[in-house]
């Protein structure tokens, strides 16, 4: 396929969405083509999409009731397929991973997942991107067109909202999914409004807290601290004891605070590199062996039911 010089992005979301159009800006500043959003929902959702920078925008109407958000693939496919752009950027969400996998095996080419980093070697773009569910960073260079990648929320900073923009909206005509898949119910699950990514400091309980009612201390610790409180995956995903927009990690968010603290946090892979860019990274665990401990600035070896109550009447006296 010869490409032209823009840069697609998709996401469900529209705080990543922001943060994508942010990407697609930076590989456009590179290839000198336009930073060109698609969105799937109401008019106004395309016009909040030009306020957050996108310099066009491919409006696809509102997903009718019933229909998944993987039905924009074929749309997709034969946008890109007439349009050649060099590249499609995803968020990398559930949904977002199977739009990504799905469009690049109808265009026949490789989807690089949860990208971290693009660089330019010469005009050959190299997308640093996590492998290995997380535990390996491996640099690619793709060489099929159009390059398709996922991005995770928190790895790009999305731009401040233009007051006037000058994008256009225009849209493409919608192509009917082969397949019958349709949502048949819908439950809904408490949703927290948490943005850990633009968070300052995070107290991130792990596994070594022993009991539900327990995190009622690390959250005085977080309130100490005017910190988000965030967690592992096992806390929210096995225990259900916190929202899943809580959780640090590959599958989760990716933070950037200038302060995180792990209490009772083993530091496996999965989980670091959600945190790794932290700027100081404080451990409080009973095994000093944990890898987390080695990653971090500053470790307090201890049982943390009895550094954290230490912790917070150190903090209160101050503030005394
Ligand atoms: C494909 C895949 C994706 C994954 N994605 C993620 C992800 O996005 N995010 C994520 O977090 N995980 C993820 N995981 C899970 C990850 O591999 C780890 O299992 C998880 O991060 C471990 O959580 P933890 O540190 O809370 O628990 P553990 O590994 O069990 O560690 C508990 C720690 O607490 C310490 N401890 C115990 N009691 C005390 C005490 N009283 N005082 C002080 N310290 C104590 C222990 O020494 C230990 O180091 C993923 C796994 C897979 C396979």
């Amino acid at each position: 396929m010869t490409e032209n010089k823009d840069v697609w992005v998709y996401s469900e979301k529209p705080a990543l969405q922001a943060e994508l159009i942010a990407c697609a800006r930076q590989l456009t500043s590179h290839t000198g083509g336009q930073a060109i959003a698609v969105v799937l929902g109401p008019r106004s959702l395309a016009e909040q999409t030009l306020r957050q920078g996108a310099q066009r925008v491919i409006w696809l109407g509102e997903l009718a009731s019933g229909r998944l958000v993987e039905d924009l693939v074929p749309t997709l496919a034969a946008g890109v397929q007439a349009k050649t752009p060099f590249g499609l950027i995803i968020g990398a969400t559930i949904r977002g991973r199977a739009v990504a996998g799905r469009l690049a095996a109808r265009l026949g080419v490789a989807a690089l997942a949860d990208v971290l980093e693009f660089q330019w070697d010469g005009p050959a773009l190299l997308a640093r991107h996590m492998v290995f569910g997380g535990g390996a960073v491996r640099i690619d260079r793709p060489l099929a067109s159009p390059v398709i990648a996922t991005v995770g929320q928190g790895i790009f900073e999305a731009s401040a909202l233009q007051a006037q923009p000058n994008g256009e909206i225009e849209t493409l005509p919608w192509v009917e999914p082969p397949w019958q898949a349709a949502v048949i119910e819908r439950r809904s699950r408490a949703v927290s409004s948490v943005n850990l990514s633009a968070a300052k400091r995070v107290v991130c309980p792990g596994r070594g807290v022993a009991r539900q009612e327990d995190l009622s201390m690390i959250e005085e610790l977080a309130q100490a601290l005017s910190a988000e409180m965030a967690c592992t995956r096992p806390l929210a995903e096995g225990l259900g004891w916190l929202p899943r927009e809580r959780y640090i990690g590959i599958s989760g968010a990716m933070v950037k605070p200038d302060l995180y603290i792990g209490v009772g946090v083993s530091g496996q892979a999965q989980h670091t590199i959600g945190m790794s860019e932290s700027r100081v990274v404080v451990a409080i665990n009973k095994d000093r062996h944990a890898p987390l401990v080695s990653q971090s600035d500053y470790a307090v070896e201890g049982d943390l039911y009895q550094v954290v109550p230490a912790l917070i009447r150190a903090l209160k006296a101050r503030k005394a």
